[in-house]
């Protein structure tokens, strides 16, 4: 502990740190306030300052060993050292070891500026920044952020403490991540060239906004468009409308095709809502968690935060991972199955708890239908045969079900580990079947939690960014929902549903499609077998692309429209647990850029249609409010101090934490028997080795923004195959060889990582690095109903370049 006595002997040596007052201390004014003698010493600078580490500057002259920055720290990374002889100091010394994270929560609790952010380079007394609050613009969790701003110039981002779902944690993006918003490569005008193979010119937006209307007129009806999930539900919602309304087609679409796909279409079958059923806070006071085809702690890190509490306070934690990813160091239980596995796996669970009669009969027989069906579907599971296919031996199985089933209330998180599979839907029916088995839906700290990849990927599919539904999952094949929509927006619209995104590039070799307009995603790096996709958006007669940097597929356009990031606009976004929380601006826009919102209205009213006059984004949410039954309560004056959680449908609800808690949806619950299939591309003789992808820590996605944080890149900078140590000394590579592996679509080169997190037989990349582009090798094998891609199981070929 921190005593009086140590406060009293550290405020004795103020100033001898060498601050000469200016560093960001509260020591100073602490120990005025509380009465104790600050005597100001002369500067005695005895230790070396450390800038070892990639995010933190360590100071020892300044710590005060108060121990704040060990308290904050949820990994037990950091620890302050002090040591004295007769009174005298002999160590002063913070050491931070290799259980670090970098999320800079330490720094945030470090009272002195003993810790300090490396490039915060002004000393920030408190009080000196503006501090707008909004919410982070990375994953899907939705952490509440303060941005500090100084003479217009974003300095540093804290965690908010006062509001859910993170209060005041961040993880390193989220803290760290936003110096790409003042990037030099920021586009900052318009761009136009006339045909694909000239120079791009800057254009003023007149002109560009000219030229996209002229050429996008004659493409009514052969046009398809991508919306984006960084987007606001603001943006997206006018997006969608535009296509709709001025161009006359469903045909768009968004990267949670690429994501959570399947968890719309199998819940929506299962339960009547294809949304993550209960809040992240719930998930610290759960019983027991399943966590499958989540590496929460890289993917959702204060998701993760909640599930240390859990297993703090006791609960019960399985692990269902081909990879020995971080929370395998928690679970009590770690089913390390086969990639695409995953359907006898969760099916051999629910056979042991129906065999040991552990399931919830009363529940079963009060809220569910199709129990008969499904009872009959499992003796097909029988454990010794899951075992064969799944390779988890029948014991850890069985303990994995009991430990489930046995210590309600259970909650079953997954990621895309569950959803990217020819079998997608599959996968998450098994995970529904296991809920609705032992009565897990429905109450607090339970239920089927989809853990969404984009800040505001559950925004963009509310808002209707998808080809088969309206705003508010109203289908746009159902009459009186297109009538609703008629009447709103005052035109006639279509009732032929729309072309996914991952069947748009085949629409486009077809003829089917000749014009494009992408708002901030970026194909050629994030979607399979990327060659296929650059070479169709090379054959459009026509495309636009408008994003916040020089995308991979800007560079394909004809046009490109800068836009506005998160921290230059106004509006909201839906965390994965359904909050809407409002964003704001807290700096103006680089150069000529402009929100997504204002341009799309813009190009709307130039190519002559009504009902895009908004001013705000406010007046957008309150059209949206208006048509979407659950966004109903939702207006900017509701969610000032804090978001609210869809369903919301009118202005007195108070938004609701978890789903299902008065019956489901869609009436009972529903089991539906499923068979085991194997994924599409399986290893062979040529190409040996599954391929998964997915993310880390330190970058997101195609990379597109954190490449351009100088920290993130500093702590990697490039692609690192994770490789099996048996499986690299059998074919005679070393740790950081540069090899390449292929597969039949292309071959990408790499610097491998040797490890035993993944298992043999698989080999693990990211999207983030356009250097070594790892979607030219991925399947483009798509699941039958929610037509995602199977990203997770791709047959390849690794050897020394
Ligand atoms: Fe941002 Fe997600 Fe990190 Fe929170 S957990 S700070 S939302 S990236």
């Amino acid at each position: 502990g921190f005593t009086e006595e140590m406060a009293r002997r550290e405020a004795s040596r103020c100033l001898e740190c060498g601050c000469l007052g200016l560093s960001r201390c509260m020591y100073r004014g602490l120990s005025k306030d509380h009465g104790v003698n600050v005597r100001v010493a002369p500067s005695r600078m005895q230790y070396p300052v450390k800038d070892d580490h990639p995010s933190i500057r360590i100071d020892p002259n300044k710590c005060v060993v108060c121990h704040r920055c060990e308290r904050s720290c949820e990994f037990g990374a950091i620890k302050p050292i002090y040591e004295e002889e007769n009174g005298v100091a002999t160590k002063r010394e913070i050491v931070i070891d290799k259980r670090c994270v970098s999320c800079g929560a330490c720094v945030d609790a470090c009272p002195t500026g003993a810790l300090t952010k490396k490039r915060v380079s002004l000393p920030l007394l408190p009080g000196e920044t503006e501090v707008t609050k909004s919410v982070c613009t990375y994953c899907g969790t939705g952490c509440n952020i303060e941005v500090h701003t100084k003479h217009g110039v974003i300095v540093e981002i804290k965690g908010d403490p006062g509001r859910p779902p993170n209060y005041g944690a961040l993880c390193v993006k989220g803290r760290f991540g936003f110096e790409f918003q003042r990037h030099p490569d920021r586009l900052r005008h318009p761009l136009v060239r006339k045909d694909r193979d000239g120079p791009f010119l800057e254009a003023s937006w007149g002109d560009a906004i000219d030229f996209i209307t002229k050429r996008l007129s004659a493409y009514k009806g052969r046009f398809a468009a991508l919306s984006s999930a960084k987007c606001t539900n603001e943006e997206n919602y006018v997006f969608q409308k535009f296509v709709r309304v001025v161009m006359g087609t469903n045909n768009v679409d968004h990267c949670a095709r690429l994501c959570h796909a399947p968890t719309l279409s199998a819940l929506a079958t299962t339960f009547g809502s294809g949304a993550m059923t209960n809040s992240i806070e719930e998930i610290g006071n759960a019983g027991s968690i399943l966590a499958i085809g989540t590496n929460t702690a890289e993917n959702h890190p204060v998701i993760f935060l909640q599930i240390k509490k859990a297993v703090r306070n006791g609960a019960k934690l399985i692990v269902a991972d081909p990879r020995e990813i971080g929370l395998c160091r928690l679970a009590h239980i770690w089913l390390r199955h086969n990639p695409g596995t995953d359907v006898p796996l969760l099916m051999g669970m629910a056979r042991v708890i129906l065999d040991e009669g552990l399931l919830n009969k009363d529940f079963i027989e009060r809220q569910c239908e199709g129990f008969g069906a499904f009872e009959t579907s499992l003796f097909n599971f029988e454990l010794g045969w899951v075992s064969e296919i799944t390779g988890v031996p029948p014991r850890d199985i069985a303990r994995a079900a009991r430990a489930f089933a046995k210590n309600p209330p259970g909650s079953i998180l997954y990621g895309m580990g569950i959803t990217q599979h020819s079998h997608g839907t599959d996968n998450v029916i098994a995970i529904s079947n296991l809920a609705l088995l032992t009565g897990n839906v429905g109450r607090p700290s339970t239920g089927v939690n989809a853990l969404r990849g984009q800040n505001n990927v559950q925004g963009a599919c509310d808002m209707g960014a998808l080809p088969t539904f309206y705003p508010g999952y109203q289908s746009v094949t159902d009459t009186a929902c297109k009538d609703k929509f008629e009447n709103a927006w005052g035109c006639n619209l279509s009732d032929t549903p729309g072309i996914p995104l991952t069947k748009v590039f085949d629409a486009i070799n077809q003829g089917r499609v000749k014009a494009m307009y992408i708002m901030g995603e970026n194909p050629v790096l994030s979607d399979p077998d990327a060659r296929y996709v650059e070479g169709a958006l090379r054959s459009l007669d026509f495309l636009v692309v408008q994003d916040i940097f020089l995308t991979e597929t800007a560079r394909l356009s004809h046009v490109v429209l800068p836009a506005a990031c998160s921290y230059e606009k106004d509006g909201t976004f839906t965390n994965t647990e359904r909050r809407i929380q409002r964003v704001r601006k807290a700096v103006e826009p680089v150069g000529e850029a402009r929100a997504d919102w204002r341009i799309i209205c813009n190009i709307a009213k130039m190519m002559g249609s009504k009902g895009f006059d908004f001013e705000d984004p406010s007046e957008i949410m309150d059209e949206i409010a208006s048509l979407t039954p659950s966004y109903g309560g939702i207006d900017y004056d509701r969610i000032e101090e804090k978001g609210l959680q869809w369903p919301c449908p009118d202005k007195s609800h108070p938004g609701t934490r978890y789903l299902h808690a008065k019956g489901f949806t869609r009436g009972r619950g529903k089991f539906i028997p499923l068979r085991y299939k194997s994924p599409v591309e399986n290893p062979d003789d040529r190409y040996p080795f599954i391929l998964s992808t997915g993310r880390i820590l330190f970058h997101y996605h195609t990379g597109t923004m954190t490449r351009r944080c100088n920290i993130l890149n500093e702590i990697q900078d490039g692609e690192l195959v994770e490789l099996n140590v048996h499986d690299a000394r059998g074919l005679g590579i070393r740790d950081g060889d540069t090899v390449v592996i292929s597969s039949r679509r292309g071959e990408v080169k790499a610097r491998v990582r040797i490890t035993r997190r993944s298992p043999r037989g698989m080999v693990f990349m990211t999207f983030h690095f356009s250097e070594s582009p790892t979607n030219q090798l991925t399947s483009p094998a798509l699941d039958p109903v929610a037509r995602i891609p199977e990203f997770k199981v791709c047959a390849v070929n690794i050897k020394k370049a």
